[in-house]
Formats: structure tokens, sequence, C-alpha cells
């Protein structure tokens, strides 16, 4: 798997992690549950200081073996690929490409892959109730176009 650091500064950075065909690669030692396959968490990368991000590939036939809530984050899955069912307090739906899916932190939550390839999602927490400016409010624009140098060269080879 390719990963790697593509720039720090002041203020960013970024991280190079593989594309979705090599999420089901990652492994993480979950402080309760213990080995996961398929999750990496950007947070640990990107020093992210009001949300978590976590990049999921779930394989064809298999279900997150529990149900879980959260103390105070709610969480935005969003999938990219793959059929899958979401269950939310008790009650299920079908998730695809392009489905978004908001939960509040009470919210008992689950996911399982029904079709035949890797159901990738990404997923975002941030404390619920903290957003203060949104969509455009919050963004300052440049008082100039952006100037670029030569290309340095595709990612990831
Ligand atoms: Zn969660």
């Amino acid at each position: 798997m390719t990963t790697h650091r593509l720039h720090d500064s002041r203020n960013g950075a970024a991280y190079h992690l593989g594309g979705p065909d090599q999420w089901a690669g990652f492994a993480l030692d979950h402080p309760r549950l213990g080995p996961m396959q398929g999750k990496a968490f950007l947070r640990p990368h990107l020093n992210l200081t009001g949300m978590e991000v976590s990049l999921n590939s779930l394989a064809a036939g298999q279900g997150i073996p529990y149900l879980h809530a959260h103390r105070q984050n709610e969480e935005c899955y969003l999938f990219l690929g793959g059929q899958g069912e979401f269950q939310l307090d008790g009650l299920q739906f079908g998730v695809c490409a392009g489905s978004a899916v908001r939960v509040d932190p009470a919210g008992m939550r689950g996911i399982r892959n029904i079709g035949s390839e890797p159901l990738l999602y990404l997923v975002i927490q941030a404390k619920a109730g903290s957003l203060e400016q949104a969509n455009t409010a919050d963004g300052i624009l440049g008082e100039h176009p952006p100037v670029w140098s030569a290309p340095e060269g595709a990612i990831g080879r």
C-alpha cells in the first residue's frame, strides 16, 4: 500500500493513503474491539482538530459486527461504491454510491455489505451543534487568482 506524506506546513498537511481499491488493506487496532481491517482514520496523519474522517472498505458479505452510537459527535456517511444496507435505530435502508447519511450522536447505527464488490465509504464525525458558519459563509476569497508553477508530477508513484 502506498502511504506517504505529501505536504506539511504551518497551515496544512497532506497525506496519500492509496486509492479506494487499496483501502481493504488498512489495518487498525481498535482500543476496545481489537484488530479491524479496511478502516483508516485521517486525524493521526493530518492532525485534524475539529473533525475525524475515516476511509472504509467493507468486504462483500461482511457487516460491521456491532451497532454503535456516539457520546457527542454526529456522523456523516458518504458512500462511494458498492451496495450496502444501513441500519439506524432498528430501521434499515439501502445505500450505494452517492448516498449520504447523517446520524445524531444517540442514533444506534450499523452497516452491512449486500453486494459482490467492496462497500466503500467515508465517515466524517464532528461535534454535534458546533457548526456556526456553513457552506460559503465561512469562506474568505483571496484577492488574486492562483499562480501555479510547473507540475511536480503525479502522486503515488
Ligand atoms: Zn461512529
